[in-house]
């Protein structure tokens, strides 16, 4: 039988292993050592940005960057409902505020015209910012998330945080290096262009520390608040003295190595991950009513990283649950696109709405072997057993 294919893991070389031996061999291995903040300038650099915070994972970056905002409790957050609940639950359970739930456009990504249309309808904008008419709460600010790297509709979206006075957070936790090429935002990385944005560099994404992650703002004084939140607000190091209540949210010196030496690859990461999805649109597009889903592309002005691959079952007669077993039996593994967020444990009964086209995705889509190992004779392989489950 030929070999396992996994769906996403991570693509180590012979750098990282270099990198990671210098800090071990050092002895800087925990919390302290210059090589954290080497990758937060390399980071900062990539992105376009003057400054990146390093942190222990996406989520601890995304709950930095809710903090930093100053998101109160019982204040409301609007966020998508077709994502992973690690987007959802920093921005609002861990800072005591309530989510109200937007479905997807066919971006994946949610949906603008869901957004204006909760914000013109149900909310009242007052002297101090957007109430929402049903709960009497202040609605703050507004989730995006860069779904499996496709760049979400930015200038609507930022239109929209804009006069309903909204911070705009952005997960771009799966979108690192997808960009603006063309038009108002032309350059302008997924992540840079809300008040804050947040990364993260776990085992399935598209570069890995195996876990990790770092934030970016258009605040300079929120960057410096996340980083002081990050290392337990510390406000004076020798006689431990802390001025509110932080977190250890840091990066390790080991982490950091191995960040650098992803960085250095992801350019070439990217590349792969267009060709292997160049591969399965030729090979799977349109054939027997299957679907793979489009990024933005260069013709809208997005250079897009092609993350994580959509198969779309709508126009088959093949069962998603169905075909991702009878992959797995082939040593392929796949996995549906996640449950939606308002219909999960934590967060009976919240406020949803414009959901037509999440429920539709949550039913039709099977995510592909994505990962930058993956080679054209594996993707072959994945190809070939699609075609035959027909
Ligand atoms: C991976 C991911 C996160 C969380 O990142 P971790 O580093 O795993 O904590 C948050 N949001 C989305 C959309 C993700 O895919």
């Amino acid at each position: 039988m030929s070999e396992f294919i996994p769906l996403s893991v991570p693509n180590f070389g012979t750098k990282e292993a270099q990198y990671a031996a210098e800090a071990i061999t050092s002895g800087w291995v925990s919390t302290s050592g210059a090589k954290v903040g080497e990758f937060e300038q390399a980071l900062a650099r990539y992105v376009g940005m003057p400054r990146a915070v390093a942190a222990n994972s996406g989520s601890s970056s995304l709950h930095l960057a809710a903090l930093a905002a100053g998101i109160q409790p019982g204040e409301e957050v609007i966020v998508p409902t077709l994502t992973f609940i690690a987007a959802v639950n920093p921005l609002t359970r861990y800072v005591g505020a309530a989510p109200v739930f937007i479905g997807c456009d066919d971006s994946l990504c949610i949906d603008p015209d869901g957004v204006e249309e909760f914000c013109a309808n149900r909310c009242t904008l007052k002297a101090d910012g957007l109430y929402n008419n049903q709960t009497g709460a202040r609605v703050r600010a507004l989730g995006v998330v860069h779904v499996f790297g496709n760049m979400a509709d930015m200038p609507r979206l930022l239109d929209i945080a804009r006069r309903y006075r909204l911070v705009l957070i952005e997960d771009a936790t799966e979108a690192l290096g997808t960009r603006y090429t063309a038009g108002p935002l032309a350059g302008r990385f997924a992540g840079t262009m809300g008040d804050v944005g947040c990364f993260s560099f776990n085992g399935n994404k598209i570069i890995t520390t195996g876990a990790g992650g770092f934030l970016v703002s258009n605040h300079p004084d929120w960057t410096e608040h996340a980083k002081h939140l990050s290392t337990q607000a510390k406000a004076d190091v020798l006689q431990f003295l802390h001025d509110e209540v932080g977190y250890n949210y840091r990066m390790t010196n080991v982490q950091a190595c191995l960040g650098l030496a992803q960085l250095e690859r992801l350019e070439e990461f990217i590349a792969i991950k267009k060709a292997r999805y160049e591969q399965y649109r030729a090979g799977l597009d349109g054939v027997g009513g299957l679907r793979i889903l489009p990024f933005r592309e260069e013709a809208d002005g997005v250079r897009s990283n092609h993350w994580f691959y959509s198969l779309s079952l709508e126009n088959t007669a093949l069962d998603r649950d169905t075909v991702i077993a009878q992959l797995q039996a082939r040593g392929i593994q796949t996995r549906p696109i996640w449950a939606l967020i308002h219909e999960q444990a934590d967060y009976p009964g919240c406020e949803a709405y414009d959901l037509d086209k999440a429920q539709f995705y949550r039913k039709n889509i099977v995510n592909l072997p994505c990962s930058t190992n993956l080679t054209e004779a594996d993707c072959g392989r994945v190809i070939a057993a699609v075609k035959n489950l027909l």
